[in-house]
């Protein structure tokens, strides 16, 4: 069943690793970029830690298939209310961890978007983690570890997912879509490798900032600076959209600047590294003016003077 997660070759090791030595980790963290394999990781972690086989996760048995279609009693997933992750729900996991497993070995609580816990509530989680139950499996998802307290990452073994290399991901995603090899490819490209997001731009479901952010690079490549201007004007009343278009500009743009350095870029590296410069500056404004009326049109001419100068 490893084998079916794509590249991360480090990562099925250390799983591997820790089912055979019979001694599996209470708490795991799993980084990475949304779309990059996280939660489909975490399930496999899940029947790592429940099924029964000596193979485990075989990928056969009713425990596997239960757990990898979210309906396995004894797995628990807990997501923040809002925007962070409240103190008291924190205690409520706290204390539903010492109620005995239903039907498995163990049990597993799916901690998501866990960097949304403030540090009290860290705090108040640090106890489980210091002292969990024998069956207790917690794995924490998150888009970078580094927003978790040091004492909290010291008692897990952190798995940071990486996007695979491209033919990877192509094989993958042709495996999962049937679709074929040049939409694949396109679709990889405007997703900067990201698996999730190429098979969500396949199926049409991918966000707006998504695809508008594949369009400004390949209007920037083509130095057309009224179609720059156009997808940016998409979010001319959507703050919050904006700054997801800027995230998703800056991971194509980091992406461009590795082709520039093994000169297959299509953009020039002073390009490349001026739009880099200029999201990271626009982030920051829009990031100390929370709350602040600030105007997307006026920010996408700004960063169009200096992109198209
Ligand atoms: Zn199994």
């Amino acid at each position: 069943m490893l084998d079916t997660f794509a590249g991360n070759k480090e990562i099925k090791e250390t799983i591997e690793a820790c089912v055979s030595s019979g001694r599996f980790p209470h708490a795991f963290i799993i980084e990475g970029e949304k779309g990059s394999g996280r939660h489909t990781l975490a399930r496999i972690i899940t029947a790592a830690a429940l099924c029964e086989d000596e193979k485990a996760p075989c990928g056969r048995c009713r425990i596997c298939d239960l757990v990898m279609r979210d309906g396995h009693s004894d797995v628990l997933t807990y997501r923040p209310d809002g925007a962070t992750f409240k103190i008291d729900s924190v205690r409520e996991i706290r204390d539903n961890a010492f109620v005995m497993p239903i039907e498995a070995k163990r049990k597993v609580n799916i901690l998501i978007d866990c960097d949304k816990m403030n540090e009290p509530a860290q705090n108040a989680f640090l106890k489980v983690l210091e002292e969990p139950p024998e069956f207790m499996v917690f794995i924490l998802i998150c888009q970078n570890a580094q927003g978790l307290l040091t004492t909290v990452r010291s008692r897990c073994v952190t798995l940071s997912v990486k996007n695979p290399d491209r033919t990877e991901a192509a094989d993958y995603i042709a495996l999962k879509t049937g679709r074929n090899e040049a939409d694949i490819n396109e679709a990889l490209e405007n997703s900067h490798g990201n698996i999730g997001k190429a098979m969500d731009i396949l199926s049409g479901e991918a966000a707006e900032a998504v695809l508008a952010a594949a369009e400004f690079l390949r209007a920037l490549k083509k130095r057309d600076r009224f179609e720059a201007l156009k997808c940016m004007y998409r979010f001319e009343k959507d703050r919050l959209g904006f700054t997801a278009f800027l995230t998703e500009l800056r991971l194509l743009a980091q992406r461009e600047a590795q082709k520039c350095a093994t000169k297959k870029g299509s953009v020039s590296p002073s390009t490349v590294a001026k739009l880099l410069e200029l999201i990271e500056r626009t982030e920051l404004e829009y990031r100390r003016h929370i709350g602040q009326p600030l105007s997307v049109p006026l920010t996408a001419a700004a960063i169009c003077a200096e992109l198209f100068s």
